[in-house]
């Protein structure tokens, strides 16, 4: 999906940075190599809520299937303004099936509260929904075939905002290698989708690194100025 003039003029308006594709997106695929990982993401047509999630919670299509307890798919408002995406389902979450349940999602819960929002309010979900043995970082293989249901969630909710939690999130969303520190307080665009997309810190990094709390509260004071701001 390419943006129109129009929009692009919009965007630009808004002051959001648009990040540019590096390929063209191409069919449904489903493995492959990390420049395949945008590629990949192209929602189809006629996705819809009960389909998605069966696809989800019987998927085969990288290994990690193989040592998980059960698929995570996704939890919260499928109408939500904001939509939280994580890296991975850690321990806590592989067992109960739903992201942000362990302590860092206690952590993000109180996030949510400290701007006004409970947890139904938003929708929240995971690049991988599977979770990495020992809780690695996802291996851009696994990450490309998982990322065309995240898409297709998003092409669901059709969000006002996405919120990223973390390097890896916001890495691998935006195609960049650049440090979290720089890509905080800008409004991006999420490739393909060009949804307005922000970063934070993953609140599991803001248990080890409490002093940075404060500037995670500065994003979510930014993330929701940046909603109230997008009028549709
Ligand atoms: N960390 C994540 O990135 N996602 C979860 O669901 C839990 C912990």
């Amino acid at each position: 999906m390419s943006i129109s003039h129009k929009q692009a003029a919009y965007l630009d308006a808004m002051g959001i940075v648009r990040w540019q594709r590096q390929s063209a997106p191409g069919s449904q695929l489903v493995t492959g190599t990390p420049d395949q990982f945008l590629q990949s993401a192209v929602p189809t047509p006629h996705a819809d809520w009960d389909h998605l999630r069966e696809q989800v919670l019987t998927c085969t299509q990288c290994e990690l299937h193989a040592s998980r307890t059960q698929a995570v798919f996704g939890v919260g408002n499928q109408q939500a303004e904001l939509l939280i995406i994580g890296e991975a389902p850690g321990a806590d979450e592989d067992r109960q099936g739903e992201p942000f349940v362990g302590r860092a999602g206690q952590l993000l819960n109180e996030m949510l509260r400290s701007i006004g929002l409970q947890r139904s309010d938003v929708y929240i979900a995971n690049i991988l929904k599977c979770r990495p043995p020992n809780n690695r970082d996802p291996k851009p293989e696994e990450a490309a075939a998982c990322v065309g249901y995240l898409h297709q969630q998003i092409a669901l909710i059709k969000p006002k905002l996405i919120l990223a939690l973390g390097r890896i999130a916001a890495q691998r969303l935006l195609q960049t290698d650049t440090p979290l520190a720089r890509l905080r307080q800008t409004v991006h665009a999420m490739p393909i989708t060009e949804i307005p997309f922000i970063v934070t810190y993953h609140p599991a990094y803001l248990l080890r690194s409490p002093l940075d709390k404060r500037k995670a509260w500065q994003d979510l004071l930014f993330a929701r100025k940046t909603i109230e701001s997008i009028q549709y």
